[in-house]
């Protein structure tokens, strides 16, 4: 039997069936856009634009960005608070915070700078690491903020992280999810209509709506029945009747009701829509005012040590997107970091070819047991999510077809 040509391989999920890198940056046009998520099973995503010059959205945006009348967008971005702004001792602005480096940013300008009264909202991770508690600790008295964090149902979230990673290989979803609607349910369940989150999809290289002003409300609100919204790839009816789940403990990952937010009138916005953003100066800025710590030592899966610190779950999370799209978190860092002009392309190669793909040790028997699966278990789900126009096995070991160069 001869080889099969590269033709012939199975491209799964829709993906681009020749695998290409950013000239510019290090990105793969492998990688999904942002879909809205309470409609994903895996059916009708799109993937970031290469434009002819094999330069990739996210890239050009940065040039774009470069053009931007930054100081028009800054008085736009006072008129919109003063609109918003109250001095009755009310909240008046909602800013969904992990306690990371950009919401630390956003939350103490919206306060001090301009003079907002931000509440702070908070979706708790899967398993709290120590040094992310303690950086939403210092955002919270250093910063001078208030804030709720709220936790879903610990076992049904960790059910649901299980279904995620055996339906999906996206142990993620339901937290991005509970994550992406945490602000417009605050929103309305304390009657504050700004919602305003960090930076914005655009700087990935997402289409369509990112740089609006406004994000689409078809991105976190819903009027679906309970057999149209589905987490973790099975339907919330399924998950009531053949799950024995409690609606009460689903509800929270579910996108917001939109009477509730035409009632309060809310309204999400990204401040990267009207500030310049650069993540290392946010880290930077949070090391300043609040005492944000950077990790001892970098995350599994890349070599960056400020990004994502408040959770355990993080590296199956870039291990699983590695193994499904052949991008893992050193892809995003460095590509990021290039088009900021941090480190070189060369740079960026070489740190992707060393860290992407790292397969996860340090809090590993702990996410097994969140998930409630053995070691065995959790390779050949992976295993089975690979998709051969992506990964070849070479004497017992899987490796791209085509790593980056
Ligand atoms: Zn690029």
């Amino acid at each position: 039997m001869g080889q099969m040509s590269e033709e012939q391989l199975e491209v799964r999920y829709g993906l681009p069936r020749e695998v290409k890198y950013c000239k510019k940056c290090v990105m793969s046009n492998q990688k999904p856009n942002t879909s809205i998520e309470h409609k994903n099973k895996d059916v009708s995503r799109t993937y970031i634009d290469f434009d002819e010059e094999e330069v990739c959205a996210a890239c050009r945006y940065n040039e774009i960005k470069d053009n931007i009348d930054w100081e028009e967008r800054g008085q736009k971005l006072k008129r919109l608070l003063e609109k918003y702004r109250k001095n009755d001792g009310s909240y008046d602005v909602i800013v969904p915070a992990s306690g990371g480096k950009d919401s630390i940013f956003a939350a103490y300008i919206l306060k001090h700078k301009y003079g907002m009264h931000p509440l702070t909202v908070t979706w708790a991770p899967h398993i709290y690491r120590m040094i992310g508690w303690e950086n939403l600790q210092r955002m919270i008295h250093k910063g001078q903020l208030s804030n709720i964090l709220f936790s879903p149902n610990g076992s049904v979230h960790s059910y649901l992280t299980r279904l995620g990673f055996i339906n999906m290989l996206h142990p993620f979803q339901p937290f991005v999810f509970g994550q992406k609607n945490i602000g417009p349910r605050m929103s309305v369940a304390f009657n504050v209509p700004l919602v305003m989150y960090g930076e914005s999809n655009i700087e990935y290289g997402d289409p369509g709506d990112s740089d609006d002003e406004v994000m689409s409300v078809e991105r976190y609100a819903s009027e679906m029945g309970l057999d149209e919204i589905f987490l973790g790839g099975v339907s919330v009816k399924q998950l009531t009747v053949d799950h024995n789940i409690d609606l009460n403990d689903l509800k929270a990952f579910f996108p917001v009701e939109k009477k509730y937010l035409a009632k309060t009138g809310t309204k999400v916005h990204y401040l990267g829509h009207y500030l310049k953003w650069d993540p290392q100066e946010c880290y930077y800025f949070a090391v300043d005012k609040v005492g944000f710590k950077a990790a001892e030592e970098r995350s599994e899966g890349t070599y960056c040590k400020y990004t994502e610190l408040d959770d355990k779950l993080p590296p199956i999370n870039f291990y699983t997107m590695h193994t499904k799209f052949g991008i893992g978190r050193t892809m995003y860092d460095a590509s990021q970091e290039i088009r900021n002009n941090k480190i070189t392309r060369d740079e960026g190669v070489a740190l992707v070819r060393k860290f992407d793909g790292e397969y996860p040790r340090l809090y590993f028997k702990e996410t097994l047991d969140y998930l409630g699966m053995t070691k065995e278990e959790f390779d050949a789900t992976c295993d089975s999510f690979r998709s051969p126009h992506l990964w070849i096995k070479d004497n017992g070991q899987w490796k791209l077809r085509h790593p980056v160069e």
